[in-house]
């Protein structure tokens, strides 16, 4: 007869391996599908907010997560290459079809995180990888002592520039509003003399010709339209929650489609699943946050299954 697990945990980025530990701990009979285990932050060059430790690169985190998880491996079972694809809510159970199997659950917690965000102006396709680039800590050392361009102004776009200031001849970070990052890194990066911060643009166009040779923008409050010549440009406009398995109503997502959830205890608009990180609707997305959230979920459904 198939396995009907207790809960099966989707997404092995800090979310999905906290709550792991935790259900192992607990010794509830889970199931573990991820993917991977790269977290968003395993292209971090350097992550200095994740508490005890003053300074760990970001692969080095994602390692030691998959490390602890595995520790467990006798009292959680692990599927690594796994993708869910579909959800599909029976009277008393869930089934979760995945690219390569389908399980049966009594529980679900969602932790799939979220995905880049890609930039849509004329240009943006044709250029991506010739200049244009998602990744400061993978191509930053390519631009050595060329200019370079930072669009976004959230933590993700200043903690880019601040790699970006060891190799690049100047940074110049282009926001289409006010900056939003942490006041301490923005006063860090912008006393470098090679960044400069351009604020309140409206991005219109890359330009080159085999590469990115320029950006233009427009000055919302002068209207004036300027080419700014450059050599790389680096996205960081945030994310999209990785919810594409979520069909037919599932759990209720919001108009950003991260999920619903409800914040004493992770629950989704559905009962049996619960959802934590950055694919819910939690204002705040960090490392810390997800963790703490995947640990509130599984209290809740230790809960839940015991009564
Ligand atoms: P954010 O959502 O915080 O910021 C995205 C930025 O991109 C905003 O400034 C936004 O502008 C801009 N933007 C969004 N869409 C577009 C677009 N289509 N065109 C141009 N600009 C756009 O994302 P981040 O990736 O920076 O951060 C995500 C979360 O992770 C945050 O909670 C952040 O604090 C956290 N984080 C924390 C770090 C740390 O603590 N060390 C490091 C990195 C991230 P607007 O403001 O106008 O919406």
């Amino acid at each position: 007869m198939e396995t009907i697990y207790d809960l099966v945990i989707i997404g092995g980025g800090p979310a999905g391996v906290a709550a792991g530990v935790y259900s192992a701990r607990k010794k509830i009979q889970t199931l573990f599908i991820t993917e991977n285990f790269r977290g968003q932050s395993a292209v971090s060059g350097e992550i200095q907010n994740w508490i005890g430790e003053i300074s760990i690169a970001g692969a080095d985190l994602a390692r030691k997560l998959e490390n602890h998880l595995k520790h467990y491996a006798k009292d959680i079972e692990i599927r690594e290459g796994e993708i869910v694809t579909e959800i599909k809510k029976t009277d008393n159970s869930f089934t979760i079809i995945t690219n390569k199997n389908s399980y049966q659950a009594k529980t679900i917690l969602i932790a799939t995180g979220s995905v880049r965000k890609k930039i849509q102006i004329p240009g943006a396709t044709e250029y991506e990888g010739k200049g244009i680039t998602y990744c400061a800590t993978c191509d930053g050392p390519m631009f050595s002592d060329m200019a370079v361009a930072v669009i976004g102004g959230g933590n993700s776009a200043f903690e880019s520039a601040s790699q970006l200031l060891a190799y690049a001849k100047s940074v110049t970070i282009l926001q289409r509003s006010d900056f939003r990052a942490e006041k301490i890194m923005i006063d860090k990066i912008l006393s470098n003399p090679k960044a400069k911060g351009i604020t309140n643009i409206d991005l219109l166009e890359i330009k080159g010709d085999k590469f990115v040779k320029a950006i233009i923008y427009k000055d919302k409050a002068s209207g004036e339209i300027v080419e700014l010549p450059i050599q790389g440009i680096f996205v960081e406009i945030g994310a999209n929650p990785s919810v594409a398995f979520i069909e037919n109503g599932l759990v209720k997502l919001n108009n950003k489609e991260e999920i619903i959830i409800d914040q004493k205890t992770q629950k989704t608009s559905t009962a049996g699943i619960w959802s934590a990180g950055d694919c819910t609707d939690g204002l705040y997305k960090q490392n810390n946050i997800a963790v703490g959230d995947a640990v509130k979920a599984i209290e809740d459904i230790y809960r839940y299954l015991k009564n």
